[in-house]
């Protein structure tokens, strides 16, 4: 049989929002599992890894594509977020809907993110404020992601979320979010896909020229370096490996976190699991990396 016809018979395309409640309603009513993959669109095998996985654990899978970033940046400028819907629409979505049919995804869902977003966009505020204090303005520069996660758990209702490690701060608050409104919904975090050059698969990647490129490997090149580092000298000397790296590779680092992997609170030792997390900028492309090293 043909592959394609096989796939389009199958996945699901879902733009209204009550009826992706109905459908998961309907399914949860047969006992079976729903596991979403969240994400912003332009699929990379980053997103699609979490997909393979959620097929392991749920009996279908819902990916959904949140213009969240792009309504936000331009909410205020209608004409040019309809440009930028419209582009979507004759650029992407195509790949991004094949993607999904070959990783057999059974739900796209690709509501229209003005009925999402009917009220404006302003933030939540729950346990994770605690979290965005203690790291001000680094982590959690942007508060509308924690309402769209709440968004996303009430109009698919999973039983399963799906998170990269690429964004393991985000996913503390989304864990505190699912403890704090008893959502009997479980997070599954998995580890993060890679380029064949080390760097984390984004669809930021596109951006960078080809010197850019070369000078963003020393992100991971450090962290991989890190990693097999025989002992943790001192955190200091952790970040000072990281800064040289990329300041040779020509990047300008926004920020270097070290801290506890279960509760992000900073770490003067690595004493228990450790997340190390940076983000760096070349050319203007940011782009974010996390390793989770042990004490040794
Ligand atoms: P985004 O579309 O960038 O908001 O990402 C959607 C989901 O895919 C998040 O849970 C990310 O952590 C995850 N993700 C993005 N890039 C990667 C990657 N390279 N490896 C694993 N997961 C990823």
């Amino acid at each position: 049989m043909n592959k394609d016809f096989f796939y389009e018979e199958r996945m699901k395309i879902i733009e209204s929002i009550e009826e992706m409640q109905q459908y998961s309603i309907q399914l949860k009513g047969k006992g079976k599992i729903l596991a979403n993959v969240s994400t912003t669109g332009f699929l990379h095998k980053g997103h699609m890894h979490l997909v393979d996985i959620a097929k392991k654990n749920a009996d279908e899978v819902v990916l959904n594509i949140d213009h969240v970033d792009s309504y936000r940046k331009f909410q205020l400028e209608p004409n040019i977020y309809d440009e930028y819907l419209k582009k979507y629409r004759t650029e992407q979505l195509d790949k991004d809907l094949e993607l999904s049919r070959q990783h057999g995804v059974d739900i796209f869902f690709h509501p229209d993110i003005r009925k999402v977003y009917i009220s404006q966009i302003n933030p939540i505020h729950v346990n994770i404020k605690k979290l965005r204090q203690k790291y001000p303005g680094i982590m959690f520069v942007d508060p509308t992601i924690s309402k769209s996660n709440l968004k996303d758990f009430n109009m698919m209702m999973p039983n399963i979320v799906m998170m990269g490690q690429k964004d393991i701060f985000q996913n503390l608050e989304v864990q505190y979010m699912l403890t704090d409104f008893n959502y009997p919904i479980k997070m599954i975090m998995t580890p993060i896909v890679r380029e064949p050059d080390g760097l984390a698969s984004s669809s930021r990647l596109k951006s960078l020229s080809d010197s850019e490129r070369e000078g963003a490997r020393s992100i991971y090149q450090a962290l991989k370096e890190i990693e097999e580092w025989t002992s943790y000298p001192s955190i200091g000397d952790i970040k000072e490996h990281i800064r040289n790296s990329i300041v040779k590779g020509n990047g300008s680092i926004n920020y270097i976190v070290v801290c506890c992997a279960s509760n992000l609170e900073e770490l003067r030792y690595i004493d228990r699991e450790a997340v190390v997390t940076v983000e760096a900028v070349f050319g203007n492309v940011s782009l974010s990396d996390n390793i989770i090293i042990k004490p040794k």
